[in-house]
């Protein structure tokens, strides 16, 4: 877009990403109509400020494209096979996410991007190597899906070296034209599939993030779906494909040999030499699926030129997010374990890999997820589970069909005060040395406005029972 002054653009969806992408727009001299499907309280109230502002609201009527739209701009929200966008497309009308526009409006010239997607541990990656960036000196902020909108930071006065970006399936699949310096896929399971379709729309929006790289593309050597998508992607010329592993790495890997992260990629020799950066302990929680993520941080700071010591004091500085396998207490000799943010299979597998011996605080909202394999990977580790939340009967009959010996506790209940009790039952089940394990495998809005709060319900439960012991 050579000019904004006068281009009519349509914004699907207010909230809090419709909302800034509106005033940048109009800040930009384009003639900006808001479209919004729902027309409740909320939505009227930040009609009106926008409205005061300059900018059209139209509430109640999302579907019918507005005469003279030019250009649409979507939010993350917004299900691709919604009857806009078939408008628009009808109509020859371009649409692009936030993140797009982002791009569009300062991309390259704001900073390079190093891009992570994944159906888990972007936040958790994206930290990491906004920390391990830091410790290098350069001026750096984790942006993008993590909380911090990109089109903030491209059109803000900061300036910076280099991004750390989290992206979202739903922001790459309208995100065409960015290219990053490097990107990972982290991972690929089934999650959203309402909103993209089918798994393999999904894993196409997730290998959007390859396209256009420059120098890496930073792929997981355990999940060949990552590998694909990378051998699938139109790079540019000189940019290498980057394996990582928890085993030892072959060359252009970066792996764990003997308790010590090592990069077999960025190295002068990568037939001969291996790169020393961490230590396994520097990395936390030291669970097997965060030191991946520690890999995988560190494959694109190293692919950004970043020495093997920032690698080392970044990770060390590190600190987890709440509700991330995060420790609250030991209460009678037993850990208690929040890990609210599993809100998918995939995610709880992996907490359950990092203990021995678990009783598991599982359930709510599955989206249509399915919990045989995970019951059936983690069984053996089970001491006994209890069950809350709406979609628990799936879960129950899981465990019936793969570990019938394990004891399960229905708790019947998806009120808040759920979790209280929830936690009572666990520790009466549980014994010294072993972990009391949240992370349900379902997302938490049956029950709770979010996870945070799931969380913090678990946290708060986990206290109670301290201060009565
Ligand atoms: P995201 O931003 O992708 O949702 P987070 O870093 O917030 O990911 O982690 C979400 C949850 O996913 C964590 O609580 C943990 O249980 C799990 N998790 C983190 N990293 C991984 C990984 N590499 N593989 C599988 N599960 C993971």
């Amino acid at each position: 877009v050579t000019s904004w002054q006068g281009k009519n653009v349509t914004v699907a969806g207010l909230g809090v990403s419709g909302i800034p992408a509106a005033r940048v727009l109009h800040g930009l001299g384009a003639v900006v109509t808001v479209v919004n499907d729902g027309d409740d309280e909320r939505s009227r109230t930040q009609a009106e400020e926008l409205t005061a502002e300059g900018i059209s609201v139209r509430l109640g009527d999302g579907a019918t494209l507005p005469e003279g739209t030019e250009l649409v701009v979507t939010t993350p929200g917004w299900q691709p096979d919604k009857p806009l966008f078939a408008a628009a497309a009808a109509a020859g009308v371009e649409v692009w996410g936030d993140v797009e526009l982002a791009w569009r409006l300062r991309g390259p010239d704001a900073a390079p991007w190093l891009a992570v997607t994944g159906t888990n541990g972007k936040t958790t990656t994206v930290r990491m190597l906004a920390s391990i960036l830091e410790a290098a000196g350069l001026r750096t902020a984790a942006v993008g899906n993590i909380g911090v909108s990109l089109l903030d930071v491209v059109t803000g006065d900061e300036t910076y070296d280099v991004l750390a970006v989290e992206l979202s399936s739903y922001q790459l699949h309208w995100a065409p034209s960015l290219r990053a310096h490097s990107a990972t896929v982290l991972n690929l399971a089934p999650d959203h599939l309402d909103w993209h379709g089918s798994m393999e729309a999904y894993a196409a929006d997730k290998g959007r993030v390859y396209e256009g790289n420059q120098v890496a593309c930073v792929y997981n050597v355990a999940d060949k779906a990552t590998e694909d998508l990378v051998r699938g992607a139109d790079v540019e010329e000189g940019c290498r494909a980057i394996g990582f592993t928890l085993n030892a790495p072959a060359p252009s890997q970066l792996g764990v040999v003997d308790g010590i992260l090592v990069d077999r990629a960025f190295v002068p020799d990568r037939q001969k030499q291996a790169q020393e950066l961490a230590e396994i302990s520097d990395v936390r929680p030291p669970a097997p699926h965060n030191i991946a993520n520690a890999l995988a941080a560190a494959a694109l700071a190293r692919a950004y030129g970043v020495p093997p010591t920032a690698v080392r004091d970044g990770l060390r500085a590190f600190r987890p997010d709440a509700h991330r396998i995060e420790h609250v207490a030991d209460v009678a000799e037993v850990a208690y374990v929040d890990d609210s943010k599993a809100t998918n299979t995939h995610a709880a597998e992996a907490s359950l890999a990092a203990y021995e011996s678990i009783v598991w605080i599982a359930g709510g909202l599955a989206k249509g997820a399915t919990f045989d394999e995970l019951v059936a990977k983690s069984a053996k580790r089970l001491r006994a589970v209890v069950l809350i939340g709406a979609d628990r009967a799936l879960i129950r009959e899981a465990l019936a069909r793969h570990a019938p010996e394990v004891p399960v506790v229905d708790l019947d209940r998806t009120d808040t005060g759920a979790m209280s009790e929830a936690v009572r039952q666990a520790a009466r089940l549980a014994e010294p040395g072993d972990t009391v394990l949240m992370a349900p495998a379902c997302a938490s809005m049956d029950m709770f406005t979010n996870y945070n709060k799931r969380g913090d319900a678990f946290a708060d439960a986990v206290r109670e029972l301290g201060a009565s012991a």
